[in-house]
């Protein structure tokens, strides 16, 4: 090698120095070998299959539960004392889930808890929702968690959900999803005659009570009668499903999108899905939990209801049946629920806005999240001064960081937004009022809470590691 060559291949001082002092973050994409990059591909094809049949929060859970009981999981009895490798479950009333391996060491050195809510936005159905305006029958609707409205209209939407008939039988209702089912649609104007909407603000171009959705348009063939095409619908149902309209009154009706998951991009580096958040960080953190094998701390999986809405209610984070749960759990072994919760650690596990370079104003670039950078930390959420959010220690935000180096999982620091342009939460604070160490952790997304959202394959993967090492490890 001359001279010459030698110059422009050595490194400066300058340029050691820097990569010695500065952070920078790494690009999964370039730097993972083809068969990391194939672990993660694979892995994908799994979720995707979960997240076709997972698109409400009873669903996941009947899909979570499947999975957990083929590798041995069994239903939580509080009377039992659990010992060393116990698999155990608890559904809470159908919407929400927690797994639990039980560790080797004593509950009150504390537990691993990952929390990650399933449901996600959508157009919940009136209690009254079935009308025929105009020979066309609908479905009224009201929209459950944060969306954009006009994003909702002239998709195709699929139904699901819960009726109870007057007997107090359940009806399972799917319609939408199959191969020649029919589906369901909000309308929208035609640009020709937009004129005035097209002036709105977005968020007034299309209004909320205007959500409904196209059901029907035949008629019942009755001279006399009135309202026919309602009618004719609800002959089908009744038929179909042995309902009549009260039936709506109590029923748990959504309409969802009723696209498929499917791969985006030539190269296939994402998946496009409805519901990534937050199942996209759900699956990982309930497909480690099943391949932890027998972890030092008893590990537990969260899977709850109602994030979408304030994590209210008995099935949201609010209420205190996770605290209950440790408490059953812990009480044969002679601890109060309280002597094993100061003593847990956390990763609160949900998504993060990734930085789309179509949008960079609303965003910070030094603290923002990038889909291929693996999965996101966020010290805190909330909004406008800190407000609303847990704020994680820097003595357990330095644990995790070190756990995730130490393990090779591919991570990023990442705040939701700049400073005062908006914000979010997460259920990191209810985990933390039961005074657990909790951090925010998860998956990048690009469009969060449309009906067709997008991240990255290497993210999602690296978010199953980074659960996996995080159950098995002494943190
Ligand atoms: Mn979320
Ligand atoms: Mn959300």
């Amino acid at each position: 090698m001359d001279s010459e060559n030698k110059e422009s291949t050595e490194k400066t001082r300058g340029e050691l120095l820097r990569e010695k002092l500065f952070y920078e973050g790494t690009n999964l994409a370039k730097e993972l070998d083809d068969s990391e990059i194939a672990q993660s591909d694979n892995y994908c094809e799994d979720y995707k299959a979960f997240m076709a049949a997972s698109k409400t929060e009873r669903e996941a859970v009947e899909e979570i539960c499947r999975m957990a009981e083929e590798r041995g999981f069994r239903p939580f009895d509080k009377r039992e004392k659990y010992e060393t490798g116990a698999k155990i479950y608890r559904i809470n009333r159908g919407k929400a889930i927690i797994l639990a391996v039980v560790g080797s060491k004593p509950l009150d050195e504390g537990v691993h808890i990952t929390a990650a809510h399933i449901d996600s936005p959508r157009l919940d159905l009136k209690q009254n929702p079935l009308y025929e305006d105009t020979d066309l029958a609908f479905f009224k609707t009201h929209y459950y968690g944060g969306i954009k409205k006009y994003q909702w209209t002239t998709i195709p939407l699929a139904l699901h959900g819960v009726i109870f008939r007057a007997d107090g039988t359940k009806v399972e209702v799917r319609v939408g999803e199959d191969e020649g089912d029919p589906q369901f649609c909000v309308t929208d104007l035609l640009p020709h005659l937009a004129r005035e909407q097209m002036k709105k603000p977005m968020a007034e171009a299309v209004e909320g009570e205007n959500l409904n959705v196209l059901i029907g348009g035949r008629p019942f063939r009755d001279d006399k009668a009135s309202e026919l095409v309602k009618l004719a619908i609800l002959n089908l149902l009744n038929e179909k499903y042995g309902i009549t309209e009260a039936d709506f009154l109590s029923a748990e009706l959504t309409m969802v999108p009723a696209a498929k998951p499917v791969d985006i991009g030539f190269d296939r580096a994402f998946i496009g899905a409805y519901g990534h958040d937050d199942k996209v960080c759900a699956y990982p953190a309930a497909t480690a939990l099943l391949d932890c094998g027998v972890p030092e701390y008893t590990s537990v999986c969260v899977l709850t209801d109602k994030e979408e809405i304030g994590s209210e209610g008995n099935t949201g984070l609010n209420s205190d049946y996770v605290a209950y749960f440790i408490a059953d759990l812990a009480r044969p072994h002679g601890f109060e629920g309280r002597d094993v919760l100061c003593s847990s650690k956390c990763l609160s596990a949900d998504v993060n806005a990734a930085f789309d370079p179509i949008y960079p104003n609303v965003l910070e670039k030094r603290n923002a999240s990038y889909v291929n950078r693996g999965v996101v930390l966020s010290k805190f959420t909330g909004h406008g001064g800190k407000y609303d959010t847990n704020d994680a220690s820097a003595e357990y935000t330095a644990s995790v960081i070190r756990l995730f180096d130490d393990r090779g999982v591919a991570w990023q620091m990442g705040e939701l937004g700049k400073v005062d342009e908006g914000g979010g939460g997460t259920v990191a604070k209810y985990i933390a009022s039961l005074d657990v160490d909790v951090i925010d952790v998860g998956v990048p997304v690009l469009s969060m809470h449309a009906p067709f959202e997008i991240v990255s394959k290497l993210d999602v993967y690296a978010t199953y590691r980074a659960m996996l090492e995080f159950y098995k490890s002494k943190l």
